[in-house]
């Protein structure tokens, strides 16, 4: 299943988040069982500290580089114009790759994002990378883009499970064709208990994350699972033999309560969460 981006690039609806996988061989590991099940898509950034694990794993499957879809991310201290192409080159040469499929700003720096992307545009232009994107952006970020970039980006990278549902951020990518990627899809846990999860995963004998998973995927959204757990990894991959119906979308819809689990980039000082 694969979602057809703006420019006509398509990118798995489904990939592996590889955030916190630090133990190098775990990760591997993890990427190799990911690859074998059927992902072809991955989600790293420099920040997590393990693309060089990525693209081990992705030299170590045989699969043909472009059959795979790897996103990394430009993190918040290389962000700027000449920082981000210098950033660029490095995550190039850890992944050991010759292009990026999707690189994104992993969060709006005030005063660099704009910078950032513009470099990010750069190196599309270049033929670099093929999907210039962004992540945690909100609209007033996206419309500061606009004003000086060439394209908007083609995906926005967005904390987004039942929990915290981004009703109006959603409705503005999808009208300027941007398209989402759930991070945290499955909120790392949180609503798996609540019960009209558990009600749900009981009628259609699946479980509590592939109930979420599969609400993701009917809204249109691309979502980023991450697991080190082999058969959680296969678990979030099959979800493809089930419909919720449209009233069973209508009772996950009421579980919005707005719970973040990461940093608001709609607060001026969202900034200090990092420090
Ligand atoms: P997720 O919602 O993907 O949850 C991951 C957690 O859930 C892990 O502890 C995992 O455990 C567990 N889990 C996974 N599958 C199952 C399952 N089927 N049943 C029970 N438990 C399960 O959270 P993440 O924060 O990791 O988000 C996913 C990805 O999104 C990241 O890896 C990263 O790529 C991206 N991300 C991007 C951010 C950004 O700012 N752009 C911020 C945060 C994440 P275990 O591994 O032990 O199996």
């Amino acid at each position: 299943m694969t979602i057809r981006l703006r420019n006509g690039v398509k990118m798995p609806q489904i990939g592996l988040g590889v955030y916190k996988m630090t133990d190098s061989e775990e990760t591997i590991q993890a990427i190799t069982t990911a690859l074998d099940v059927g992902y072809r898509a991955i989600d790293t950034a420099s920040y997590y500290f393990n693309e060089e694990e990525v693209g081990k794993a992705i030299k170590q499957s045989k699969i043909p580089r472009e059959d795979i879809f790897v996103t990394t991310k430009v993190w918040n201290d290389d962000q700027g114009y000449d920082e981000t192409l210098r950033a660029f080159e490095k995550s190039l040469r850890l992944l050991d790759v010759d292009y990026i499929d999707a690189y994104l700003v992993h969060w709006p720096v005030p005063g660099k994002f704009v910078d950032t992307y513009r470099a990010i545009e750069r190196l599309y232009e270049e033929k670099l990378v093929r999907v210039p994107g962004v992540s945690n952006h909100h609209e007033k970020h996206l419309r500061e883009i606009e004003k000086h970039a060439h394209t908007m980006p083609f995906v926005n990278q967005i904390e987004l499970h039942p929990y915290l549902q981004q009703k109006s951020l959603r409705s503005y990518c999808r009208e300027n064709e941007i398209a989402v990627i759930a991070w945290a899809p499955l909120s790392r846990g949180r609503a798996f208990e609540h019960p009209i999860i558990q009600q749900l995963a009981q009628q259609y004998n699946k479980t509590p994350a592939q109930i979420i998973l599969r609400w993701h995927l009917q809204l249109g959204n691309i979502i980023i699972p991450k697991s080190v757990t082999p058969s959680r990894i296969e678990e979030n991959f099959n979800v493809s033999d089930f419909t919720l119906l449209e009233e069973e979308m209508d009772k996950i819809a009421t579980l919005d309560q707005n719970d973040r689990i990461g940093a608001n980039p709609g607060l001026e000082n969202f900034m200090d969460h990092f420090k």
